[in-house]
């Protein structure tokens, strides 16, 4: 009976919640999710790009929302948690991917650097999960996917940013625990150098030392990332939780630091 109520649930089109998704890695995780028949719900605060990438996804047949959030306040994620539920009855995957640098060394960096970094990149996190995991604990099935960074490691001036990361990676862990009974895997991506607009920020110079510290010599596509969040999206990934995969180039393993 188990099997057939999975089996008949799996058939109705899954509902993912994307994070930052109006561009850069959240729109390549979006469109790849997408093209799995997903509907996708985009949460993001860049109103002009949000309506971009909504209007290009619905162009291409799929079911959207886009939903101008700030993903830092808890009463407009609850809200636009509810609107997700409203509009599809469900939902099925939480990709936590929105993201911010301030890289300064510490002795430059100011309070408001240090908040607005661990509250996009890490409180964050913990409110879109809060606001999912009681309707996928009801549903015995979630996936979700949090995009931490390779930078957790460590790195020179990013202080904030590699705190913030290895947060997720901590609050990943902790919630996979917490939530495998419930059907719920929690796990997350790191990614090393990616093409986005957060990476055009960097001066030339940083994103020429960046670039030549890759050991697989190009710089990564959101694409890259989103292939790694579809593996732990899928339904088949059930018995993987609580782990941290680096999508680098190999540099994870040559290079401890920007
Ligand atoms: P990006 O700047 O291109 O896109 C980030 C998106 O998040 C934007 O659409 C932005 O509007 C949105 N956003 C920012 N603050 C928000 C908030 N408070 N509420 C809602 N949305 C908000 O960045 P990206 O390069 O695509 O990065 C995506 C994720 O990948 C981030 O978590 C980042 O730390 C991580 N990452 C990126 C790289 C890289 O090289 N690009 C490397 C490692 C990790």
């Amino acid at each position: 009976m188990n099997a057939s109520l999975h089996s008949r649930d799996a058939d109705i089109a899954e509902v993912a919640i994307v994070t930052g998704g109006a561009r850069g890695i959240g729109f390549g995780i979006a469109q790849a999710l997408a093209r799995q028949s997903r509907r996708i719900a985009l949460f993001d605060l860049d109103r002009a790009a949000l309506d971009q990438a909504s209007a290009e996804l619905a162009a291409s047949g799929v079911e959207v929302i886009g939903l101008p959030v700030d993903v830092t306040n808890g009463g407009f994620v609850n809200q636009a948690v509810d609107t997700v539920i409203e509009r599809f009855g469900r939902v099925d995957i939480l990709v936590n991917n929105a993201g911010i640098v301030r890289d300064k060394r510490i002795t430059k960096m100011s309070d408001e650097d240090w908040d607005i970094v661990i509250g996009v990149n890490l409180k964050s996190h913990f409110l879109c999960c809060r606001a999912v995991l009681p309707h996928m604990s009801t549903a015995r099935y979630g996936r979700i996917v949090n995009i931490a960074s390779r930078a957790w490691l460590g790195g020179v001036g990013q202080s904030n940013y590699s705190t913030s990361k290895g947060g997720v990676v901590s609050l990943t862990r902790s919630l996979a625990l917490e939530w495998a009974s419930a059907g719920v895997t929690v796990n997350a991506v790191a990614p090393g150098i990616v093409d986005t607009p957060l990476f055009r920020t960097f001066d030339a110079a940083l994103q020429e030392r960046l670039l030549k510290s890759v050991p697989a010599q190009r710089i990564g596509t959101p694409d890259d990332i989103a292939q790694a969040v579809s593996f732990f999206a899928q339904r088949e990934a059930s018995y993987i939780t609580g782990q941290t995969l680096y999508v680098c180039g190999g540099r994870s393993l040559s290079s401890p630091s920007v």
